[in-house]
């Protein structure tokens, strides 16, 4: 919870990645944050300003020169005095500041922390602060865009919203509950049963987008499986167009499984070529098909590809039943067809590598992305468990005022799915929330 702490002691570390380079940055956050600058500079840091000086050691000898530049807390990252340290880019230089901050007193922070002190002193929620690692790692520059919205707050305020707006209707169904002389009936005029799904059908919305914001993260791990021989090899050059795939007419030659990362419309996508998927006697084929079974099950996708002059294809059994895949006809060119796309299925060449843009549109499709490439925001699989989590409850409550048209197991519910929606920005305790909505409620008339 945000204010619980805050820190007295003051934190150093290299903010620029490690190695050589044009500009090194060091971090200082805290209270003594100036006053560690000052010792170094010999000249006190002013608020967002910066000024060029001689950083020395305890002898005096200079160490190298530097941008000095101050923040006063608590319009700084991390809510405290802050101060950064631009000098060159030499590990050896940042690691000789380092060391004469600690023995001025500052302490090495740990990884994360400058992140977890904004956090505490209520600069940012918890998926702010886990958005600015998601920045840091983007892998597509929509990836970046969706994380840098997070940053920025879209996704938090759309869990707060949703928290308000929940922690309302059990106020609602409370007075309902405690004050039943009232004259309007609050739970039979329907009205509770319509906010209730209302509120269910907004944290469905924001599910599938979390989902979206998710894979933007994690990108996409599709398996391209189906019979050997159908094309799959071909299908994984024509996508990464590089000859990363042996391609023969021998069946099996894929024994192993082959992984490659493009990145498709913004999004990063792993493909796995696995081995075909036949019954076989060869021992290291066996492995591969193996593998190719291991890798099925962690795939978010599969590619299932088919030639499209085998009138006897079938998906492979015991494939997790809530995974989606795309049923692709490969080898048009030998038919005469067109590439076509008709929902799931694709028709295309994967020799002549056409029809890969339908299959692109299938993905998007399948995987409920927009247009331009991918969610509104980045999320994280903990984001998707806890609204998740929040959705049982409303389910449950939905059903009980349906069936007993009382709110006493409602309200309950309610407070379930406020509770969970609140760990994803580690911001709101419900009570909190609840006293804030209480004294703006005008029921003791
Ligand atoms: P895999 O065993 O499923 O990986 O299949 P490969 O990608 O190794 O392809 C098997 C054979 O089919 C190779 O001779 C490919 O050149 C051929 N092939 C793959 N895709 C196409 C296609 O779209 N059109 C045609 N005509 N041949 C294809």
């Amino acid at each position: 919870m945000p204010n619980v702490s805050a820190s007295n002691d003051t934190i150093c570390a290299i903010a620029t990645p490690p190695g050589r380079g044009g500009v090194g940055v060091i971090r200082i956050s805290g209270p003594d944050a100036f006053e560690l600058a000052r010792r170094l500079s010999a000249r006190a840091p002013e608020a967002r300003r910066f000024f060029l000086a001689d950083l020395r050691d305890d002898q005096g000898e200079v160490i190298d020169q530097a941008l000095v530049l101050g923040f006063r807390g608590p319009a700084s990252f991390t809510g405290e005095d802050v101060v950064e340290l631009q000098t060159h880019g030499s590990p050896v230089v940042l690691e000789m500041l380092l060391e004469r901050l600690v023995r001025l007193g500052a302490r090495r922070a740990r990884p994360g922390e400058f992140s977890e002190r904004a956090y505490l002193n209520d600069r940012m929620d918890l998926a702010q602060a886990e958005a600015i690692a998601d920045l840091i790692a983007a892998g597509t520059a929509q990836a970046a865009r969706a994380a840098s919205r997070s940053l920025e707050g879209v996704f938090s305020r759309l869990v707060d919203a949703l928290h308000h707006d929940l922690v309302e209707l059990r106020v609602w169904v409370e007075a309902a509950l405690d004050f039943p002389d009232e004259d309007v009936d609050f739970l039979a005029d329907g009205q509770v049963a319509a906010r209730l799904d209302a509120l269910r059908t907004r944290l469905d919305e924001l599910i599938e987008q979390a989902r979206a914001g998710r894979l933007l993260n994690d990108g996409l791990r599709v398996a391209i499986i189906g019979k050997p021989n159908a094309g799959k090899s071909s299908l994984l050059n024509a996508m990464t167009r590089r000859d990363s795939a042996i391609v023969t007419d021998i069946p099996g030659t894929t024994r192993d499984v082959l992984r490659e990362t493009i990145e498709l419309g913004g999004l990063p996508v792993t493909l796995a070529d696995t081995a075909g998927l036949r019954d076989t006697e060869d021992r290291v084929e066996i492995e591969g098909v193996r593998r190719a079974e291991r890798e099925m099950h962690a795939a978010d996708l599969l590619f299932w590809v088919v030639d499209i002059e085998d009138e006897a294809a079938h998906l492979p059994p015991g494939l997790p039943p809530e995974l989606p895949f795309i049923r692709i006809n490969n080898k048009i060119d030998r038919v005469g067809r067109e590439p076509r796309r008709e929902g799931r299925s694709v028709d295309l060449s994967a020799l002549e590598g056409r029809g890969l843009d339908l299959l692109e549109q299938a993905v998007r499709e399948v995987l409920g992305l927009q247009s331009d490439g991918g969610g509104e925001f980045s999320a994280r699989q903990r984001h998707i468990d806890a609204l998740v989590k929040a959705r049982e409850p409303l389910d449950r409550g939905a059903r009980e005022l349906a069936a007993t048209g009382s709110g006493e197991l409602l309200a309950e519910e309610l407070r379930m799915a406020a509770e969970a929606l609140a760990e994803i920005t580690g911001r709101m305790s419900s009570d909190e929330l609840l006293g804030h909505i209480f004294s703006s409620f005008c029921i003791g008339k």
